[in-house]
């Protein structure tokens, strides 16, 4: 009975998967936030280094990995693959479950596989530091730990409520050497008109990024990184899905079903666009399904059309599933998944039907993580439990149906910090919790920005 399936060294990807070249429709080009009109890669210079901003539009289907990336990935890479033995028995299913385990990076999740690309880009192009925004805390220790690596400093926007429920992820990026900030501050022009308007305000990931891109545009020794999102990130997130389908093919199995939770589409896309590659050039048939909290479903109950990335509308407009700029999600737990909007290229795969998304609430999330906790042994990250629910749906599912079905989830964090968030959970302290209908319209009615047909 064998759980757990592992690489060597040599196995870690030296080339980076590009779906755009696999694309049956190419994303929308994003638009100046001003003008309106197309925008080239030029427009991201003051806040990306180059090679970065190469990789944002390049068509090319792989992109090598420098051989320093490489390295540094070693520190980690490749990630184990386990076979869920335990929760299969736990559910009496007969689906074979498996999870690729991105929480033994140093920081704790899949986030140091795109921060040690840009901490090294920028280093390689002379950038002295670099500012960010984190939600949960686990975007800020990735490129806390990345700067370290490669001696940049770097500076972190970090949402008030995470950083009041989260006091050790900020110390821990203290002791990777990066200065925090609880958003919104009255350091920049967006946190000050945000307290002027609430100063009771919990931060959003969209606020915080309005901070780190201004602290960036005005500093031309200083650059802004995204931890999501961006075709880049998700770019250097393909490393994830290309071992595991080196270790599915280790297992015998390749997988009828993908899960990963979803926050903007990193660990969504790192996962499964190699395996949707073989959907879109060999004829396979993987569903590869988002799971996102049922209180920010921006893939499910938001639009598609152009919005900003931030809240006070500084970054260019980008076609996406969006719940509108100005969403301000609950505070839930799964701080990593509070952001209103999507990646460009998941939207349009989701728009052309070619992945599916599920909206979970949080208790049932909470539920999952802890049979798996249980079962595995392994403590999940709150985002992660979202994953795990759907994993559970699919698994009764293939029970009710007697049906044998293979299921492949990123278990894309541990959750050691999150342990406040489990406590409330054990305490009863959380509520049940999905956005109204007229929230969600209400936000979306203040958009002003277009729709494409
Ligand atoms: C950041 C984060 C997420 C959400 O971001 P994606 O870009 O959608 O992956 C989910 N889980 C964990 C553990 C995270 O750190």
């Amino acid at each position: 009975m064998q759980r757990k399936f592992t690489l060597t060294e040599k196995d870690i990807p030296r080339q980076y998967y590009n779906i755009i070249a696999d694309m049956p429709n190419q994303p929308l080009p994003p638009l100046h936030p001003g003008t309106k009109e197309p925008i080239g890669p030029d427009a991201l210079a003051p806040l990306f280094p180059e090679a970065l901003i190469q990789q944002e539009v390049t068509p090319d289907r792989f992109v090598d990995i420098p051989e320093e990336v490489v390295d540094t990935y070693t520190m980690y890479r490749p990630t184990p693959l386990y076979r869920a033995h335990n929760l299969e028995k736990l559910l009496d299913t007969p689906a074979h479950i498996y999870f690729k385990y991105e929480g033994v990076s140093p920081s704790g999740s899949h986030k140091p596989n795109t921060a040690i690309a840009q901490a090294y880009y920028n280093a390689k192009e002379g950038v002295k530091r670099i500012t960010t925004e984190t939600g949960a805390g686990q975007w800020g220790s990735a490129l806390s730990f990345a700067c370290a690596q490669f001696g940049i400093e770097c500076e972190v926007f970090m949402v008030k409520i995470s950083y009041e429920q989260k006091p050790y992820r900020k110390l821990l990026m203290n002791t990777y050497g990066a200065t925090v900030h609880p958003s919104p501050t009255s350091l920049t022009e967006a946190g000050k008109k945000i307290l002027a308007e609430d100063p009771d305000s919990p931060g959003s990931l969209g606020i915080a990024i309005s901070e780190a891109v201004e602290r960036a545009a005005n500093d031309p020794d200083t650059k802004y990184a995204l931890g999501s999102v961006l075709n880049h990130v998700l770019l250097h997130q393909t490393v994830v899905g290309q071992e595991a389908i080196k270790q599915m093919e280790m297992a015998g199995e390749m997988p009828d079903v993908i899960v990963a939770p979803f926050g903007g589409g990193s660990n969504f896309a790192g996962l499964a666009f190699p395996f949707l590659r073989l959907n879109l050039t060999e004829g396979a048939h993987i569903r590869c399904i988002a799971s996102e909290p049922a209180s920010c479903p921006k893939l499910t109950r938001g639009q598609f059309r152009y919005d900003f990335g931030d809240t006070v509308g500084m970054t260019p407009l980008l076609p996406m599933y969006t719940l509108g700029h100005n969403f301000v999600p609950a505070p839930i737990h799964a701080g990593g998944l509070r952001y209103h909007g999507a990646g460009v290229i998941v939207s349009q795969l989701l728009k052309d039907q070619l992945i599916e998304a599920q909206a979970l609430e949080q208790l049932e999330c909470f539920e999952a993580g802890v049979q798996f906790a249980k079962a595995e042994g392994i403590l999940p990250a709150p985002e992660a439990n979202h994953a795990i629910a759907t994993v559970i749906r699919e698994a009764n599912k293939a029970k009710e149906a007697g049906e044998q079905k293979t299921i492949l989830f990123n278990l894309c964090g541990h959750g050691h910090f999150d342990l406040g968030a489990y406590e409330s959970y054990y305490q009863k302290q959380l509520q049940r919790h999905e956005v109204t209908a007229e929230e969600i319209a209400h936000s979306l009615s203040q958009l002003d920005t277009p729709v494409p047909a």
